[in-house]
């Protein structure tokens, strides 16, 4: 048994609670009592508003080399792709294990306590199997490991290189290890793939414009037997939408209902341009949609229908994607700011829905229906949020929970317990160099890809 004590806590409120101690058995809380005003002498002392931990929805961890690389000549989301695709090229292993550690372990120190890979980049780069068939895929499971936070695998199917006005596109040479050809061979590599108590395994379609329609209803029908979480990329730019139109007479959100995709074990990536119709069906199916706010502003995707997604019940996420930045307090507030923006009314989403965005509904999306709560029996994940920085000093019980969602950000973040480990304190990670290993990471990936550095 052990115990933090939480100067502030969030239970699940409309407020936070002063004095929370959390008692955790294993991996487990065991108990939460509150009212207790002081640290007691066998309790871990956790200064600021401690919440649940924060469910990183949507990551592919290698596009992190990209940041702060792609904004010269503006270019658009199929330009940044090619610059995307340049560093997918020259991955190996060695160096995506090296990366994804970095980056998990930068996720971490900003409060990731689950993260999900959509995992794609799985074979050599001429498209042959490595020996070890799960070789990328075990690079990304070590590295999560090594940075201490849980990992969804996402194991994306991608057949095709696009959707044109005939029907599906061929491979593009840079797309060949992506691809196993039929859904036979990736149920292979999938089937292989195993859990623990920090490791689930998920399926994923990677678009409609990489998966038709008889494997996308395959691939559901795996996820269905395997009682494994279905993400796809649905409808980010208004071009798949026009081309599935043109190809399948239906929207993207619409065929992946017609092949039995939609249901509540069903999460679509972006959702940003949706009808009404697509909201409905996805609300109807008791799906979830993972928006990546920082992502989309930043490759010019729009502003996705968050508010009507919520009426409609679907259960909302966030994911930093592209790792433009890795921030959960930046995307949960981008959800309601760019609704702000769009719709031109304040306070769409209360300050605890959006929290839930970043923890209890990224927990679900990813398959741990038992985290991202501060509950006895709940897993014992959770992060402490120092109030004390020039950017929150001055904030009470009060305006806690507001300053939390408005205001703080990953930096901000002091410490991060995963099933009951203390994986960052005081703001640093426990066993890793973050951002030494970022940049040596970093700079190998760029010397393979013979990228400028
Ligand atoms: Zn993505």
């Amino acid at each position: 048994m052990m115990a933090f004590w939480c100067e502030h806590a969030w239970l699940g409120g409309e407020a936070v609670t002063p004095g929370v101690l959390l008692t955790v058995d294993g991996d487990r809380i065991a108990a939460i009592d509150t009212g207790v005003t002081r640290a007691p002498a066998d309790a871990i002392s956790l200064r600021g508003l401690t919440l649940p931990g924060l469910a990183n929805v949507h990551s592919h961890a290698f596009h992190r080399a990209l940041r702060g690389r792609t904004h010269d000549g503006g270019g658009t989301f199929w330009t940044w792709r090619d610059q995307m695709y340049a560093d997918a090229a020259a991955l190996t292993p060695d160096n995506y294990h090296r990366l994804a550690r970095a980056t998990f372990a930068e996720m971490a120190q900003a409060g990731v306590t689950v993260v999900g890979e959509f995992h794609y980049v799985h074979h050599q780069p001429d498209g042959r199997p490595y020996d070890d068939a799960n070789a990328m895929a075990d690079a990304v499971v070590a590295a999560a490991r090594e940075a201490g936070l849980r990992l969804t695998l996402l194991d994306v199917v991608y057949l095709h290189g696009g959707l044109g006005p005939g029907g599906h596109l061929p491979l593009r040479p840079e797309q060949l290890r992506f691809s196993d050809g039929t859904v036979e061979r990736w149920y292979e590599h999938f089937q292989a793939l195993t859990g623990d108590d920090l490791v689930r395994i998920g399926a994923a379609v990677h678009s409609v414009r990489a998966v038709d329609p008889d494997a996308i209803e395959q691939v559901a029908a795996v996820a269905a037997r395997s009682d494994a979480v279905l993400h796809a990329h649905v409808s980010e730019q208004p071009a798949e939408n026009e081309q599935c139109v043109a190809v399948h007479g239906c929207s993207p959100t619409e065929l992946l209902g017609r092949c039995g995709a939609v249901s509540p074990r069903f999460t679509a990536v972006h959702a940003t341009h949706l009808t009404g119709a697509d909201v409905a069906l996805l609300g109807s199916g008791g799906a979830g949609v993972c928006v990546c706010p920082t992502t989309e502003r930043d490759l010019a995707d729009g502003i996705g229908p968050s508010v009507a997604l919520v009426e409609a019940e679907t259960i909302l996420s966030v994911g930093s994607d592209s790792h433009a930045v890795i921030d959960l307090f930046e995307e949960a507030r981008g959800v309601e700011m760019h609704q702000r923006l769009a719709r031109l009314v304040r306070g769409n989403l209360a300050p605890r829905a959006l929290l839930a965005t970043a923890t209890e509904n990224g927990y679900r999306a990813l398959g741990w229906t038992d985290g991202g709560r501060l509950e006895p029996g709940a897993l014992a994940d959770f992060v402490t949020v120092g109030l004390d920085s020039v950017r929150l000093a001055g904030t009470d019980a009060w305006s806690a929970l507001g300053t939390a969602v408005f205001a703080a950000t990953a930096d901000d973040v002091h410490h991060v317990v995963v099933g009951g480990k203390v994986i960052v304190r005081d703001g640093r990670h426990v066993s890793i160099d973050v951002a030494g290993e970022l940049r040596e990471s970093i700079a190998r990936l760029h010397e393979a890809a013979g990228s400028p550095t």
